[in-house]
């Protein structure tokens, strides 16, 4: 080759190499289940809490409602599981939703299969809280058990994704109360996958129940969703 043409070519050579692994580098691909709780009608029919178990609970309980809105948890639940939907998908992450409706009767088992069935990444399931005490307020995160059989090995990924919703959350200046983990939950202990149940306040408070029933909380809630999403793949 002429002595000019190698001077051209091998700087081309290094810009068009450069542009593969900067320029066109596609996002990671990343696979959520969103599980918006409960449903129009419990179910008190009993299902086993894990694979093999002889211990039973109902199979999707009914939920609580705001004590000032009346509104259903449900469907507070679906309301905020649309926004993250819509955010999910605009940001180029595949989404499968447990429900998008009321009327259904899906177990806490079955939502938990569902999202194994799917081999998605992480689920995030949807909740309000409710407790006798009316000044209580903020959100809770729950994570599967360290010290279950059933749940050992899915605590990891999802104390960690947990964490950095705790941090996302409080950077938006939402009142987070902890991450708990929990052994006595059905939908934990049937999944197979990451996953966290997102409670994001008391509709037992007369201000926070208004406030998630109110669109532009919920849309901030779950920008902090997606935003610990993106985080958490990016660590990956
Ligand atoms: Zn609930």
């Amino acid at each position: 080759m002429h002595k000019l043409m190698l001077k051209l070519f091998i700087p081309m050579i290094l810009i068009f190499s450069s542009l593969t692994v900067y320029g066109a580098e596609p996002t990671k691909p990343f696979i959520v289940c969103i599980d918006p709780g409960h449903q129009a009608k419990g179910d008190g029919k009993s299902e086993p809490i894990a694979p093999g178990s002889g211990n039973c609970k109902a199979r999707v309980s009914s939920g609580t409602a705001g004590v000032g809105t009346k509104k259903a948890e449900y469907v507070v639940n679906l309301e905020a599981s649309m926004i993250l939907k819509q955010l999910l998908e605009e940001k180029g992450y595949t989404v499968y939703m447990t429900r998008e409706s009321h009327d259904v009767n899906i177990s806490n088992a079955e939502r938990a299969t569902f999202a194994n069935n799917k081999g998605v990444q992480m689920t995030i399931r949807i909740h309000c809280d409710s407790i006798g005490n009316g000044g209580k307020t903020g959100a809770t995160l729950l994570v599967p058990s360290k010290e279950s059989r059933y749940t050992s090995n899915i605590y990891e990924p999802s104390f960690k994704f947990a964490s950095v919703l705790k941090e996302k959350l409080g950077s938006k200046g939402v009142k987070v109360n902890g991450i708990f983990e929990r052994a006595d939950m059905t939908g934990f202990n049937w999944s197979k996958v990451p996953v966290v149940i997102f409670e994001m306040g008391f509709m037992s408070n007369y201000n926070e129940d208004r406030m998630l029933s109110d669109p532009s909380y919920q849309k901030k809630l779950m920008e902090a969703v997606v935003e610990a999403l993106d985080t958490y793949k990016e660590a990956l």
